[in-house]
């Protein structure tokens, strides 16, 4: 039997549905990542905005091990005390007073959907039952989900209905679209997939009034931009607009799979015995490895580090434009920033992303014209510098392409 592991393998026993990268992570520590020829990268990805307190962080990996000799799972036939401690701590850090965990940031906004579903039925009949979404949003990638967020969704029908969309940021096209059908007005603070696209403060307030006229629950999905990455332990703390719903994960777990829903007590009693559930959801060690990130992550220190380091990296990759222009905007808020390429390149994220590589540089793209970073929060100086002069080398390498 062959026992040698290669990126060929990958086409040989995988559903093509992704394209990795050529080579094959093997270790990481901190914001530094190993290939299996001992390659070093640094790592500006963070694995799509999760691992937001580096690789192996110390911590996370003593949360773990501990409770892996504890307790792994006991389903929600029973409760457990990480659970718990986790919901509790949630609860005393944002406008929640009750929490739901699953595994994933789709199962999650998933349940925020339902909730709010199932909460207008209660409340107000069967026929307020409209989700107003907006265009170029990203909600994960269940049928219901997919369809929220309005792309990916070719071949799939039939899709599920009473979804609408309207234009990021455009007060006008929301208050239209909201009316006494609505159930629920789902936003993402920053859109990630969508090119990182922060909105706008009016538009976040707007859409808090438009839900509250219309006796409509407001939904930020802050998978994503959530759990200190803005500078903020939520994006949503930064407008100062509280939802009905959010939705969290991602940085959650810090690379250890869970999600989760928080609402308040009023909206949380459509959910009563039997009407949702997750066999894994709330598992000790999910819940062990979170509650201690979430113990760092709000830390003031921390959160105020993430906008130091902001500062850093932006500065760093205004003075490198300075000599490629590649650029023509940088956005985002925090360590969630997107690059956004001048028209000279434009529809070439993705070469950048490879050119990095090739200099041991991860780099995501968000769209074919945004180059996104979504490094640890606590991400070294060393490791920013250290990234940044592999990013240097790269966009020499690709100007010599053009
Ligand atoms: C990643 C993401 C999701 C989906 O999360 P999964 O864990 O991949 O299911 C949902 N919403 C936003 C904003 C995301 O960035």
């Amino acid at each position: 039997m062959n026992d040698s592991i290669s990126r060929a393998t990958y086409d040989q026993v995988m559903i093509p549905n992704y394209v990795p990268a050529d080579f094959i992570p093997v270790r990481g520590l901190g914001s530094r990542v190993w290939d299996q020829e001992g390659r070093e990268y640094i790592d500006f990805a963070g694995g799509i905005a999760v691992n937001g307190l580096g690789h192996c962080h110390p911590e996370l990996v003593d949360a773990l091990t501990e409770q892996a000799g504890k307790l792994w799972h006991v389903s929600n036939v029973f409760t457990n005390e990480p659970v718990l401690r986790l919901a509790r701590r949630m609860t005393e850090l944002t406008f929640a007073e009750r929490c739901f965990f699953c595994n994933s940031g789709a199962e999650a906004n998933e349940a925020a959907f339902k909730l709010a579903r199932k909460f207008a039925s209660d409340h107000f009949g069967p026929e307020k039952n409209e989700i107003v979404a907006c265009h170029n949003a990203f909600h994960g990638r269940t049928l219901f989900t997919v369809t929220v967020g309005g792309k990916y969704t070719e071949g799939l029908a039939p899709l599920p209905g009473g979804i609408q969309h309207i234009v990021f940021n455009d007060i006008a096209s929301l208050e239209a679209a909201v009316t006494d059908r609505t159930c629920a007005v789902v936003i993402e603070p920053i859109q990630g997939e969508g090119g990182v696209m922060p909105a706008d403060p009016a538009f976040i307030q707007a859409a808090r009034d438009v839900c509250d006229r219309h006796d409509a629950l407001l939904i930020f999905d802050e998978v994503q931009c959530g759990m200190g990455r803005t500078g903020e332990l939520y994006a949503y703390m930064y407008y100062g607009v509280a939802p009905d719903i959010m939705t969290t994960a991602k940085a959650l777990g810090g690379g250890f799979p869970i999600g989760g829903i928080l609402t308040t007590e009023r909206v949380a009693a459509s959910f009563g015995p039997g009407t949702h559930g997750s066999t894994y959801g709330g598992n000790p060690l999910a819940c062990a490895v979170a509650l201690r990130a979430l113990d760092i992550i709000s830390r003031p220190e921390v959160l105020a580090g993430v906008r130091q380091r902001h500062d850093r990296l932006v500065a760093g990759l205004v003075a490198l434009n300075g000599k490629h222009g590649v650029f023509k905007a940088f956005r985002g808020r925090g360590l969630l920033l997107g690059a956004v390429l001048s028209d000279a390149y434009a529809g070439r994220a993705r070469e950048v992303v490879k050119a990095a590589e090739r200099q041991g540089l991860m780099l995501l793209v968000a769209g074919a014209d945004v180059v996104r970073m979504a490094p640890a929060l606590i991400i070294s100086e060393e490791e920013i510098a250290a990234g940044l002069s592999r990013l240097d080398a790269a966009l020499d390498d690709l100007a010599t392409t053009l």
